[in-house]
């Protein structure tokens, strides 16, 4: 087996019993990359040549290679948010994230392509031209993290760090058959992470596996000074819950998710998966969750409030290049958000929403008095072909219908590989939980991939 075919654990151990190096890891990668990326475009920025520090020996990542949404902060190296705007921009510092991940001794080897700012669901709004999805290249990845997953499903690095403000983790973990955690929000900071929606924003991890998703995760989470909205308390060692029982938990079922209007595929890839659960012993239960019609409404009216006010920072004096380079969503996102935000709209539209944002949170907890999870769709549709939506924003907005609320209520969500279309396009679904009961969700998709896991990867002619 290649050594960029293998998971974290495997790699960890091949370097314990000094059967390879970080370098022979790392060159593994990086000569893979140069084959692949050209034809797929994950990443906007290689690291040819990494620092290996061997004093980190003993931590729980050394030695393995990762990428990071280009939306991080990491000192010294180019940062763009996929964005013309920082089309040159050099970070200054280093996000959170980055700094925990070094000290866990994993080795950075590139910055990955997405929507510019975040903002989109396939990747075609990178100002650097489109992500495509390894599985088939006339298809989008999925988006914003579309490069993040790309990478990990074409095997060009090991693990990925996304970001989610209304699904960017999720969506393009599905469409490519990777796994994917939008963590709690206040679980793990956004500290240098270029912010777009504040109050949605997450950091999460993407990986080829729920175990590898978890030891990430360990080492991500946790208070950080630098970000007030992170949880004081200290997180559990996600890893060590893998494999606990879970007969016996309740499986909510929102009769609002499972309604016409969802591909056929899609849905019955989706019923089976909940059969495979029931036999893993979990007991469904039909929920409600009523609020459900207004998510992409409320969403797309906070979301772009909130961003028209973070990149007003984007001013031309102290980042980037002018405010001309702005790309057409980003302009229609803060002309919206504008509007939403001024005199006499205030009410009626942002003010009107953060009350509804507040009924879906609700609803959320209503549920969770008689359920332990939620399983939900990722998508209501496997991947779509690249152009297909692009033009249309209301369309692609609509592939949103399943994630927006989870950030709007700030619980977590991880997404599961579960199958594929009969041209082999990836299917996923979603596990929803209680906040920060991240283990419960681990554990499941862990079970779900012991039995099932979809481990198959594209092949990239
Ligand atoms: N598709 C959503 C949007 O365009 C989600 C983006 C995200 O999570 N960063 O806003």
């Amino acid at each position: 087996m290649n050594l960029h075919e293998l998971s974290i654990a495997q790699l960890t151990r091949l370097l314990e019993g000094k059967k390879t190096s970080p370098e022979e890891i790392y060159t593994s990668f990086l000569t893979r990359i140069k084959e692949i990326n050209p034809k797929i475009n994950a990443y906007l920025t290689v690291i040819n040549k990494p620092e290996l520090d061997y004093s980190m020996r003993d931590k729980p990542l050394f030695g393995i290679p990762y990428s990071m949404k280009d939306t991080y902060n990491t000192k010294g190296i180019r940062t763009t948010a996929a964005a013309k705007v920082l089309d040159n921009y050099i970070s200054p510092y280093d996000a959170t994230a980055y700094t925990k991940l070094k000290k866990a001794g994993a080795v950075l080897i590139g910055k990955t392509n997405c929507d510019a700012w975040g903002h989109g669901s396939s990747t075609e709004n990178s100002d650097f031209g489109p992500t495509k999805n390894p599985w088939n290249r006339d298809y989008v990845p999925g988006g914003s993290s579309g490069g993040s997953a790309a990478s990990l499903a074409a095997d060009l690095c090991s693990f990925s760090i996304g970001e989610d403000t209304g699904g960017s983790i999720r969506l393009p973990a599905s469409f490519c058959s990777v796994v994917g955690l939008k963590p709690t929000y206040g679980l793990v900071s956004r500290y240098g992470c270029i912010a777009y929606a504040s109050s949605l924003d997450t950091v999460g991890p993407m990986a080829r596996s729920v175990e590898d998703t978890a030891l990430v995760l360990e080492v991500l989470a946790g208070a950080d000074s630098c970000d007030a909205t992170t949880s004081q308390s200290k997180p559990p060692r996600y890893s060590q819950f893998l494999g606990r029982k879970i007969a016996g938990l309740k499986m909510g079922i929102p009769k609002e998710y499972f309604m016409k209007g969802m591909d056929d595929t899609v849905a019955s890839t989706i019923a089976k998966a909940m059969k495979d659960l029931q036999k893993l012993g979990v007991e469904p239960v039909e929920i409600s969750l009523p609020m459900t019609e207004y998510a992409i409404s409320t969403y797309y009216l906070i979301a772009p409030s909130e961003t028209s006010s973070n990149l007003a920072r984007y001013d031309g004096i102290r980042f980037g290049t002018t405010r001309r380079s702005f790309g057409a969503e980003a302009k229609r996102r803060i002309m919206l958000g504008t509007f939403t935000l001024s005199h006499g709209y205030y009410d009626a539209y942002y003010k009107k929403a953060t009350k509804v944002r507040t009924l879906i949170k609700n609803d959320f907890e209503n549920a969770f008095k008689a359920v332990d999870f939620i399983i939900a769709p990722a998508s209501p549709t496997p991947p779509f072909k690249l152009g297909e939506k692009v033009d249309d924003p209301l369309k692609m907005y609509l592939s949103d219908i399943y994630l927006v609320s989870v950030n709007l209520a700030g619980v977590p969500a991880l997404s599961v590989p579960c199958g594929f279309t009969g041209n082999k396009l990836p299917i996923s679904f979603q596990l929803i939980g209680r906040h920060f009961d991240e283990t419960t969700l681990l554990n499941i998709g862990y079970q779900y991939e012991q039995v099932h896991g979809i481990y198959e990867r594209p092949r990239i002619k």
